[in-house]
């Protein structure tokens, strides 16, 4: 994956949050504040006017700008929590000018681990990471077996698709929808829903690849 992969990965996530931004804030309508779509596409929106001035940075870059973009203009839980993640994801590719499909289970270690770091959440606890886990999980699985980046992703996604559906049955116990209880059962968490848009997203952009 080179920096040139990268900015398609953004930049299809900044396009897939502006189609999906209803989707998402309907979703958080029913156990949130109703804003989830609207903060992620404001921050990719950000984003997005700093794609031209990315082009020419390596992909640590690109991911570090996205980080400090998404924390200085996403409100809500979902800025400080994509933020780190998108921070973290940088710091574990420093300085290399092509990803390895290695290099992609460690960018995506670092995600999920900058998203716990930051909001102290356990799988089964209706969040994000209920998406991102079994991603990790399955990535890494793909590396072992010695997949393809394109097929290691695609399995991300899929895995991802399956945790966010799996949030559905999920007693909500941290962020906004914990508040409401046992009245936060029989929804799908937002969260988890725009991190796999974001794996959906990687899948696409390395489908295409090579
Ligand atoms: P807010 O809850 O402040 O309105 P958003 O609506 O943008 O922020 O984001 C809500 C999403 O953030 C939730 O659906 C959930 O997936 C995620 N979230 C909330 N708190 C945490 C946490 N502590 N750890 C991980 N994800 C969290
Ligand atoms: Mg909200």
């Amino acid at each position: 994956m080179t920096n040139e992969d990268t900015l398609h990965w953004l930049e299809r996530i900044a396009d897939v949050l502006r189609e999906n931004a209803a989707y998402l804030t309907q979703l958080d309508s029913a156990i949130g504040d109703a804003d989830h779509g609207v903060n992620m596409d404001r921050g990719f929106q950000a984003v997005r006017a700093k794609f031209p001035a990315m082009a020419s940075m390596d992909s640590a870059t690109q991911l570090k700008t996205v980080g400090t973009t998404l924390v200085s203009t996403v409100g809500g839980a979902s800025g400080p929590l994509y933020g780190t993640a998108f921070l973290r994801a940088s710091a574990a590719v420093a300085n290399k000018q092509n990803l390895t499909a290695a290099d992609v289970v460690a960018l995506l270690d670092a995600f999920l681990n900058g998203i716990i770091a930051r909001g102290k959440a356990h799988t089964g606890e209706k969040t994000m990471v209920d998406a991102l886990t079994p991603a990790l999980i399955a990535a890494k699985q793909a590396l072992n077996e010695g997949l393809s980046l394109a097929e290691l992703t695609a399995r991300a996604s899929s895995a991802a698709e399956e945790g966010m559906k799996a949030t559905i049955p999920l007693l909500a116990t941290k962020g906004r929808a914990s508040y409401l209880g046992e009245r936060s059962i029989g929804h799908q968490d937002p969260g988890s829903t725009s991190s796999w848009l974001i794996l959906r997203s990687l899948a696409e952009v390395c489908a295409n690849e090579k």
